[in-house]
């Protein structure tokens, strides 16, 4: 089933989510969901509070449904090590046609729960680091546009406002 997505300002996003206790047929089956969200949006990454809940649930998949063995599920997740820099332009489904450079860590090492409560751990790197840091601010409330300078949010955020006017936003 395709969830609605969510859109800034909606204030499920900057809300920290809940971690996740139950791993039952209800969250494989919202994880599930998920993934058909994020692929009919033509995303790599979605976040539980992007669907309206408020939960440390995301859903990773670079290969955009081409690869299964691509497709990662991280349940209360952590970044337990990070290291080196990337700056580089994000987007984000929350933000339709905003995209912005941010500072991120190189690499990272995560720690994280599958849908079945299994801990493991996992590495990314470049484009895939990006993502799991990007989807893991989702999960404390942290969206990427408060990870630029304040000078490019107001603009950013004066673009959503003349687009929320014009009712394409
Ligand atoms: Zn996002």
């Amino acid at each position: 089933m395709i969830l609605p997505i969510v859109k800034y300002p909606e204030p499920v996003l900057q809300q920290p989510g809940e971690p996740v206790t139950e791993f039952d047929d209800e969250l494989r089956k919202f994880v599930a969901d998920m993934f058909e969200t994020m692929y009919a949006a033509q995303g790599i990454g979605l976040a539980a509070p992007q669907v309206g809940v408020s939960k440390r649930i995301t859903v990773i998949d670079l290969s955009n449904a081409k690869d299964p063995e691509k497709k990662m599920v991280l349940v209360n997740p952590e970044i337990i090590q990070r290291s080196g820099r990337l700056y580089e332009e994000e987007g984000c489904l929350s933000f339709p046609e905003i995209r912005e450079k941010v500072v991120r860590a190189a690499k990272v090492r995560i720690r994280a729960q599958d849908e079945f409560g299994e801990w493991f751990e996992a590495e990314g790197e470049e484009l895939l680091s990006r993502c799991m840091q990007h989807e893991i601010d989702h999960l404390d409330g942290t969206l990427f546009i408060f990870r630029i300078s304040s000078l490019k949010r107001d603009l950013a955020l004066r673009k959503i406002r003349k687009m929320q006017r014009a009712g394409e936003w």
